[in-house]
């Protein structure tokens, strides 16, 4: 582990969750810009040196090149005077993440294999439609919990992603596209959800900074109606995430009993079902425009009968919430313990919630040939044996009651 990732708690977090040390210094002595809103850029430079006048008025053309027009090269800056420009690129970097592997699935998804300065893979999910696109970004080097049936969730947490990982991962994949400036019409990359690696809701300032920059009209410019930010139920920091992102919100339910819940979603020993349905029906900006997802993987014989389908309708009338149903068919993935319910039993299920009123439709895999489908998120930097997987699920539940 190098210096820059000294392990120190996130004061004021809702529970502890490591992070690196700030590591916007690079080891030869410069700054990185990106992941930086206007305001860090114009500090940035005015601590360099710069008047503070002019370095207001050049963190706002930095900010445009940078992420509008995905710029890395402070020379392509034309509005920059020439004789500055050798100034900065001796101060400051504009760098995108590393990327270790690129593949594409059969069906034309892709995914890339990224690294972080010091040393520590992740991943990120582009996945196109015929006229749309959605990126899948990660928020956090493995994760602290541990769904059972998601492959991330046998990793260790090693860190939180910082704003410029994350936001990096959106500028990564407008280069792979081509989709520089950012134009308002007629790209590939329209959607974003939070839903790669990692529980953003125990990042959240970094994700929320991240977003803002991602959301900003003349930065990415994709609008809060075209992101989601997926949440396995982090109750406490559901308010703000509707107050200070304002993003769609999916969360991940997949079951309505407290038995089952507690199984398969483990945090749900701390934040109950019915915790989580009232912070859904508290969530700012929440309507019947803009519902709440509920995510729901469908396990063969655990979680997918009709009763169940029907009490996942009686709870959202009863909580009165705008939603819609995301059922997910279980994506394998070497040593689960699940199997994913059959085509007939997922119908069945999505029938009893349309004749309730609600719309649930069943979510088609995409990219499972090379790892890329919902849950199946696992860098290589740890195998492990299905003993030490148990034993890792036993010790994060550990950790998670004790708080
Ligand atoms: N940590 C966040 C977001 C990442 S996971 C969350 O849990 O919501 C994105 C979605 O994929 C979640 O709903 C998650 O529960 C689901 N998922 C995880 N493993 C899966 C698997 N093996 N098959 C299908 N969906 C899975
Ligand atoms: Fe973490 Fe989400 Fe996977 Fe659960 S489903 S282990 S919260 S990434």
């Amino acid at each position: 582990m190098s210096a820059d990732t000294n392990l120190m708690p996130i004061p004021g977090q809702i529970d502890p969750v490591p992070v690196a040390r700030p590591t916007t210094v690079r080891d030869d002595g410069r700054i990185e810009l990106i992941g930086r809103p206007r305001e860090a850029i114009r500090a940035a430079l005015e601590d360099a040196g710069l008047d503070p006048r002019v370095a207001k008025l050049r963190a706002k053309q930095i900010f445009h090149w940078v992420y509008n027009r995905g710029v890395t090269d402070f020379a392509l800056m034309t509005d920059i005077a020439k004789a500055q420009q050798p100034w900065m690129a001796e101060r400051f970097v504009i760098t995108r993440p590393e990327v270790v592997e690129a593949q594409v699935s059969t069906d034309g998804t892709r995914k890339w294999l990224l690294r972080t300065h010091d040393g520590h893979d992740y991943e990120m999910v582009f996945i196109p439609d015929a006229d749309r696109g959605t990126l899948c970004v990660s928020s956090q080097v493995g994760c602290t919990l541990n769904c059972r049936f998601c492959h991330t969730g046998t990793m260790r947490l090693v860190r939180n992603l910082e704003p410029a990982e994350i936001v990096g991962q959106v500028m990564l994949a407008r280069d792979a596209l081509g989709e520089w400036p950012s134009a308002p019409e007629g790209r590939m990359l329209t959607n974003i959800v939070m839903m790669g690696m990692g529980e953003p809701l125990y990042n959240f300032d970094h994700v929320r900074d991240a977003l803002k920059i991602v959301m900003d009209g003349d930065g990415l410019g994709l609008s809060k109606r075209r992101i989601t930010l997926s949440t396995s139920g982090v109750v406490p920091m559901m308010a703000r995430a509707g107050e200070e992102i304002g993003v769609n919100l999916a969360v991940s339910l997949h079951a309505v009993t407290k038995e089952v819940r507690d199984e398969i979603v483990p945090i749900n020993r701390k934040y109950g079902i019915d915790e989580l349905l009232a912070a859904c029906a508290a969530y700012p900006g929440a309507n019947n425009a803009r519902r709440i997802t509920f995510e729901y993987v469908m396990l063969k014989d655990k979680n997918d009968s009709d009763a169940e389908a029907r009490e996942l309708v009686r709870l959202i009338r009863h909580y009165d919430l705008p939603a819609k149903v995301n059922l997910i068919p279980f994506n394998p993935w070497p040593g689960a313990t699940y199997e994913c319910s059959t085509p007939e039993r997922i119908r069945s299920f999505s029938n009893i919630i349309f004749q309730g009123g609600i719309s649930a439709p069943v979510r088609t895999p995409r990219g499972r040939d090379i790892d890329a489908a919902c849950g199946q998120l696992k860098t290589a930097s740890e195998k492990k044996s299905r003993a030490e997987l148990d034993r890792l699920a036993d010790e994060k539940q550990a950790a998670l009651e004790a708080e």
